[in-house]
């Protein structure tokens, strides 16, 4: 029953699936630096969607590309002197951290562009033979929009009202819509540009477009045609539109069924960005005290379809909602006796369901969660309220969270005190150094507090005792 927005047709549609598999591609970071938290109102939007596709039953495949190879993250490693690799790999790890830390669930795939450069070399291939294509003086592979006669289908733009620039230099990624040009696929050599960053190819010693990664390691991973593709709406154009352009070109198929855009994050009314600066990190928030959940909270709960103005007090808004949910999560635990009362957790869940439906309506949802949240509040301040409503109560969020992922169900007694969490850690740093007897002193003062450290593949954590 659900559906979702289609940017394509501008219409709620039943959600695509293929035997109640879904695929979706999601446009991921490009890592030449720490991602925003206007970045991750797109990505927490497609954890809610991708949720949300879980709870109405469908399996889903989901796509995650990491862009490693553009201006930016080139930029960066020659001025730092060090190979890309070397330079892109911490944000690469700041970015996991980061989807940690906001509880977004993994992808089952996270191709890094550097890793497609041949699928990437044969789609371009293809599209010369085909006539879609050509070399430019420049050396540089573009794409010549003229040929694709559907071009501008997604954004709506129509070729023929427009002054297009097909003299095939424009070299940007980027572009307007005033300024609507061929597009490159390959960009030859630029010694002065790329210093010693390039890969061989048959057109030559260059680099991928932006473009040609995402068309590429889609359709290597997910296949000629995919069922939602999702992305910021500042990527419908031009880099969607020329996904489609180069996939449809190569395939001769379909290559989206849904395209699903989120609108931005804003702060005083301007879209977030690294280039206006305008941007807060999820790091900077987290130091200035809030928490993960508190981030997510706030970028989930505007329909992704409305712009986000960001403010502190929208975040502090959402520390409270969070508050009052932990109250009555703990006012719930705390009913023992049977009482003959009337909380309706079916009525409350069908609500939400139906909201979710609706195109991921998160403020009905969210008003459904919080009308059911005074019901059982008011009832427990009559001493009605038994302790088999709200069992079910606590079981229905429990459910909530599954597709919220936000809320404050932890008992208080399964917290780990935030000392030791930092004994830990200069427990693991005592270690690293070799400091084994600072090291054996921190773990026996751990253990004096009644935990254990345990060692995981993912690093060291510690459990009650
Ligand atoms: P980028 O690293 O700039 O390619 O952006 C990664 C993803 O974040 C893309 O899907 C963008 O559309 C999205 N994005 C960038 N800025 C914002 C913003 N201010 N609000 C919401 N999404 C954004
Ligand atoms: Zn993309």
């Amino acid at each position: 029953m659900l559906k979702l927005f289609n940017t394509q047709s501008r219409e709620k549609e039943l959600v695509h699936s293929h035997n109640s598999h879904i695929k979706m591609y999601t446009c991921g970071p490009t890592i030449y630096d720490f991602a925003h938290i206007g970045n991750f109102r797109t990505y927490v939007f497609e954890d809610l969607l991708r949720r949300a596709i879980q709870h109405f039953g469908f399996k889903i495949e989901q796509a995650m590309n990491i862009t490693d190879i553009d201006d930016k993250t080139i930029r960066g490693a020659l001025a730092r002197n060090i190979p890309l690799k070397e330079y892109t790999e911490p944000f690469k790890t700041a970015f996991f951290e980061d989807l940690d830390a906001l509880n977004i669930q993994r992808a089952e795939h996270y191709p890094a562009a550097t890793d497609y450069i041949p699928e990437m070399i044969q789609m371009i291939e293809q599209l010369l033979e085909k006539g879609y294509a050509y070399k430019s003086p420049n050396g540089s592979i573009y794409f010549s929009i003229r040929q694709f006669s559907t071009y501008g289908r997604l954004s709506r733009l129509k070729l023929a009202d427009l002054k297009v620039n097909a003299s095939g230099d424009n070299q940007a990624d980027e572009y307007d819509k005033d300024n609507i040009s061929d597009f490159v696929l390959w960009k030859a050599f630029d010694p002065e540009r790329d210093g010693k960053i390039f890969w061989e190819s048959p057109f030559g010693k260059g680099r991928p477009g932006w473009h040609i990664e995402c068309s590429a390691m889609a359709n290597k991973i997910l296949g000629e045609t995919i069922d939602i593709h999702c992305g910021g709406v500042d990527n419908m154009f031009p880099h969607h539109e020329n996904e489609i352009a180069q996939s449809e070109c190569c395939s001769g198929q379909r290559f989206v069924y849904q395209w699903v855009h989120v609108e931005h994050l804003l702060v005083d009314h301007k879209k977030m960005s690294k280039s206006l600066g305008n941007f807060y990190t999820l790091r900077d928030l987290l130091q200035k005290g809030y928490s993960g959940s508190e981030v997510r909270y706030l970028l989930l709960s505007t329909h992704y379809r409305t712009q986000l103005n960001f403010t502190f007090a929208g975040l502090d808004a959402a520390r409270s909602s969070l508050q009052r949910i932990e109250d009555l999560i703990e006012r719930l635990r705390s009913v023992k006796e049977s009482k003959s009362s009337t909380a309706s957790s079916e009525r409350a869940k069908t609500r939400f369901d139906a909201a979710l439906a609706d195109d991921l309506n998160i403020s009905s949802a969210l008003a459904a969660l919080f009308d059911f949240l005074r019901e059982l509040n008011v009832l427990a301040d009559q001493d009605k309220l038994g302790v088999e409503e709200a069992r079910e109560a606590l079981k229905l969020f429990e459910e909530w969270d599954k597709i919220l992922g936000v809320l404050p169900l932890k008992k208080k007694e399964d917290e780990i005190p935030v000392e030791l969490t930092r004994l830990l850690e200069e427990r693991e740093k005592a270690r690293k150094e070799k400091n084994f007897k600072q090291s054996d002193a921190m773990r026996d003062a751990i253990l004096s507090q009644g935990y254990v450290i345990e060692d995981t593949p993912k690093g060291a954590r510690l459990k009650k005792l």
